[in-house]
Parts: structure tokens; C-alpha cells; sequence
């Protein structure tokens, strides 16, 4: 395994959502967003659209603010997290053990029957 390059597919010059620039006939709004990282994103959104807060860095994940002298701050976890963390995180270990105490008493019951 190389594992040399760890840059996620990043295209310079693409337009931060991908989208072109013709056919633009709706006036719209472009808001820089910038991460904690020194990145700007500046996403275009329809005149009349709400605005969010925050707008996820492309780059690097983070979440990006409207203030470019005070971004958001990184999150403390990773920012990508699958199902199965969001669901440990959650719950404690002794809810985990209670639960699955009381699966396996309904499985050993079930057996008995
Ligand atoms: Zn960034």
C-alpha cells in the first residue's frame, strides 16, 4: 500500500457547490464562509433563500462562520462519525450492558418456552 496521498478529491477552480456559473437569471447572494482552518467558501444562494450560520468547510470538514476574524471553533470530535458512534455516544456503557442483559434474558426465555 502507497498510501502517499491523503488530499481528498479537492478541484480547484470548481465552484463550491459544483454548480456553473451560467444561467444565473435569479439574482444571487454570495456569503463567504470562513473555517478555523483559513479556508473561505463562498456558496451562492437565491436572493429570497435563508441565509444559514454556518456552512461546512469543503476542504477540510469544519464548520465555517460568516465572521472571518472569529470562526467557529473545531468541533472536539471528528467531524465525520458513523452511525454506530453517534449511537455509543449516546448511550453509556451500562445502558449498553443493561440493554443487552435484558435482550438475552427475553432470548433465554424464549428458549424455554
Ligand atoms: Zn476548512
Amino acid at each position: 500500500m502507497s498510501g502517499g496521498n491523503a488530499i481528498r478529491g479537492t478541484r480547484v477552480g470548481a465552484g463550491p457547490m459544483g454548480e456553473s456559473e451560467r444561467g444565473e437569471t435569479a439574482a444571487r447572494l454570495h456569503i463567504p464562509y470562513y473555517c478555523t482552518n483559513g479556508h473561505v467558501t463562498t456558496p451562492s444562494f437565491a436572493a429570497d433563500a435563508e441565509i444559514p450560520d454556518s456552512w461546512d468547510c469543503p476542504r477540510c470538514g469544519l464548520p465555517g462562520g460568516q465572521d472571518n476574524t472569529n470562526p467557529p471553533a473545531a468541533p472536539r470530535t471528528e467531524p465525520y462519525k458513523t452511525h454506530l458512534a453517534y449511537v455509543k455516544e449516546r448511550r453509556s456503557d451500562a445502558d449498553g450492558a443493561a440493554i443487552l442483559e435484558e435482550a438475552l434474558g427475553r432470548l433465554r426465555a424464549s428458549r424455554e418456552l
